[in-house]
């Protein structure tokens, strides 16, 4: 199927590791012009050889006048923004007994707060192409995980901006969905196992409760539904939440 995405300006925050990468990669492959925004340059090396297609921006995120320059000088390379991915996210583990008010405002900074900036000065683009814009969530704020309030409470957010964003564009025709995974094979995913005293031990617990296939998703497994998204082909679908998970959110974990 041809998704229509080729020469696309499509924004993609986070894009140089794990799930914003694997998302990067296939809007090269569809020949879309891919922007991403990240802390590092690594991606570039690691795209695909018919990457003239993709161009990475440093930026730190949590900063909104860094959200305002950065998207400035996207616009003035490229001219327009026909698709946003808010990707970029980590799971900073501030809990409610161990954590503090102060963290928690941070994190919530670190987590939701660049959707809304990014959103926000894209929009003026967004409205001119009648763009479409994806929010990667986490199931935690569906299932919570305990120990990680603020990223929980951002991811929540998310969500549910990502309905009241569908609605407040409705005018506009900009499409605004979200895509929610819950364990997926990246570099953020692997720190977090190495914080167990046994990650191998901890990967196979964790894989054998994911229903479809006992194993972890694939980064390229989000990056497809991300794609559709973006795409005309779901040109009358929006305020969804898309759960990629193996059914970990909502089939049954106990059944063996
Ligand atoms: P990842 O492997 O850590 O990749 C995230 C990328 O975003 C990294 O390159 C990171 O740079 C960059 N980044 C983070 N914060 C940034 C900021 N403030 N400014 C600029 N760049 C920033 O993470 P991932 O696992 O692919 O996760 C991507 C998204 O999926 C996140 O929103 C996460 O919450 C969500 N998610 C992931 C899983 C999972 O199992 N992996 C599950 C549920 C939800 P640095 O590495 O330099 O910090």
């Amino acid at each position: 199927m041809d998704l229509h995405l080729k020469d696309k300006v499509i924004i993609v925050t986070g894009g140089a590791r794990g799930i914003g990468k694997a998302i990067s990669k296939a809007l090269v492959e569809e020949g879309a012009i891919t922007v991403i925004i990240d802390k590092s340059e690594e991606t570039v090396k690691t795209l695909p050889d018919s990457s003239q297609k993709s161009h990475i921006f440093k930026a730190d995120l949590t900063s909104y006048n860094a959200c305002k320059d950065v998207l400035n000088e996207i616009v003035e390379e490229f001219g327009r923004v026909d698709g946003l991915v808010n990707n970029a996210g980590f799971n900073d583990g501030i809990g409610l007994e161990h954590g503090s008010p102060e963290k928690f405002i941070q994190s919530l900074n670190n987590n939701a707060g660049h959707y809304y900036y990014m959103m926000h000065y894209a929009l003026p683009y967004l409205k001119e192409s009648k763009g479409s814009v994806v929010n990667i969530g986490s199931k935690t704020s569906i299932t919570g995980q305990g120990n990680t309030s603020g990223y929980v409470a951002a991811k929540g957010a998310i969500l549910s901006l990502t309905r009241e964003w569908a609605v407040e564009l409705l005018p506009y025709s900009i499409r605004v969905n979200a895509v929610i995974p819950a364990e997926v094979a990246t570099p953020l995913y692997d720190a977090w196992l190495k914080g167990f005293a046994d990650p191998q031990e901890k990967l196979k617990q964790v894989s054998k409760k994911i229903p479809l296939e006992n194993r972890l998703t694939k980064p390229e497994e989000i990056a497809n539904t991300v794609l559709f998204l973006l795409s005309d082909r779901t040109s009358h679908t929006t305020g969804q939440w898309l759960f990629v998970d193996g059914g970990y959110t909502h089939l049954d974990r106990s059944i063996s």
